[in-house]
């Protein structure tokens, strides 16, 4: 219906790598979507020069110290942005009826909130806070559910697994649905074949160079540790509402292929294309319309090969200790996840080893208690929880 468009559109974590990817694809379907707000941690450059770019409503800083400094820069631009600061601010705006389609592309827990607000507003909300599933799941999908949201997956490998699925569990239901398994496809991150030995001394930039995807530096690190296949693991189980032993985690070197889903007949469907998060972006601002995303088409001939292996839990310990939180349920996830942004942020500073950060993670998993996930209250209490106990444990690893 061509009368609802131009839509208004929400992008949380505008300045990030999932953030400027959407802002691209907005830009080339004028007619479609115009952009009502973005919010942004606390870089005022960069938020100032996307407003003057999109002309937003609003403009949200969370960190209330910038508000002044981004007010004065648009001034200066001639730009009538409005700008809101706060945690609070990014709530309103990601809930506001103005802007029926929310990216929800806060890195980490801070993310959760927001990304609610929106789910519980009941719209189309598109999901790569993958932090926010893995805290709070079982709410997350009740809200959702509950809400008559559209939740549709932005993460590369949830994305084509939804790509994947039959159209009537597209729209929601689940009922025999044929499936066997799901099969989500892993590159591995720069340390796949580095010698097992050498995990101890590689720096931040090393972890940081991903050899397929440009992104932030926490979910690069989380991929150097498959900590992120982890956190994936958990996010698919929520998404798609099967049991972890039917999840396995394919390294594929090339990512080419997405993920993929099997059915009961021995049919595997996949989703491929390039590494370019624009495709999965323009998909769940389209679906169930296919929209232009920029992306360049994929070429199988110069690619040549796709390769596949199994994952090596000695290697990728991270990946072993997101089995093992989905298993033990409750406030499990949403405790390992606390403990892994304490430590990545801690590897990031130089503060910690990169093989810390799997010990970390463990050291909290098994010495914070898990409770029934039973409300928002309790799951943001075990993340308080964990992050205190992160912390204290990391002085008697510190360099
Ligand atoms: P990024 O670090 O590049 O950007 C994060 C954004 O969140 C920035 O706009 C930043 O200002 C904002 N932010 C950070 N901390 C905040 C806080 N405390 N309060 C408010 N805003 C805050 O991260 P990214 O790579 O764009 O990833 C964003 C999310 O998308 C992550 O959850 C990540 O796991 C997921 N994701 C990213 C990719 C990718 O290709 N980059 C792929 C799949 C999933
Ligand atoms: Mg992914």
């Amino acid at each position: 219906n061509a009368g609802l468009y131009p839509q208004g559109v929400t992008v949380l974590g505008a300045t990030g790598s999932i953030g400027l990817s959407t802002l691209d694809v907005l830009a080339r379907h004028p007619d479609r979507y115009r952009v009502f707000a973005l919010t942004a941690h606390r870089s005022i450059e960069l938020l100032a020069e996307l407003c003057q770019r999109h002309s937003p409503r609003y403009a949200v800083l969370a960190d209330v110290q910038g508000v002044g400094e981004l007010r004065t820069r648009l001034a200066a631009l001639g730009c009538s942005t409005q700008v809101l600061g706060g945690a609070q601010a990014m709530i309103d705006v990601a809930a506001a009826a103005e802007a029926p389609v929310v990216m929800a592309a806060v890195v980490g827990a801070a993310g959760l909130l927001p990304a609610l607000a929106a789910v519980r507003a009941g719209k189309r909300v598109l999901l790569a806070n993958k932090e926010a599933l893995v805290m709070s799941g079982r709410l997350f999908m009740d809200a959702v559910r509950s809400h008559g949201a559209t939740l549709l997956p932005i993460d590369s490998e949830h994305n084509a697994i939804f790509q994947c699925l039959p159209p009537a569990m597209q729209a929601g239901s689940g009922v025999d649905r044929g499936i066997t398994r799901i099969l989500l496809t892993a590159s591995g991150g720069p340390f796949r074949d580095a010698p097992l030995d050498t995990l101890a001394n590689v720096t931040p930039d090393q972890a940081c160079a991903h050899p397929n995807w440009s992104m932030g530096r926490k979910i690069s690190v989380d991929s150097a540790t498959m900590m992120n296949k982890g956190l994936e693991l958990i996010e698919a189980h929520w998404l798609f509402g099967l049991a972890p032993a039917h999840i396995d985690v394919v390294i594929h070197p090339q990512s080419v292929i997405h993920s993929m889903v099997e059915y009961v007949d021995g049919s595997v469907l996949a989703q491929l294309g390039n590494p370019d998060m624009r495709t999965p972006i323009a998909h769940a601002l389209g679906w169930p319309q296919r929209i232009v995303s920029g992306v360049s088409p994929l070429e199988l001939c110069k690619i040549g090969r796709l390769d596949f292996s199994a994952p090596d839990f000695t290697r990728f310990p991270c990946l072993r200790l997101a089995y093992a939180a989905l298993e033990a349920g409750g406030t499990a996830p949403a405790v390992l996840n606390a403990a892994n942004e304490v430590a990545v942020e801690a590897f990031l500073q130089g503060r910690i080893r990169f093989t810390d950060i799997a010990s970390l993670n463990e050291y909290v998993l098994t010495h914070v208690n898990s409770q029934a996930a039973s409300d928002l209250e309790i799951v943001l209490a075990a993340d308080v929880r964990a992050r205190d106990e992160a912390k204290a444990r990391l002085h008697t690893l510190e360099r």
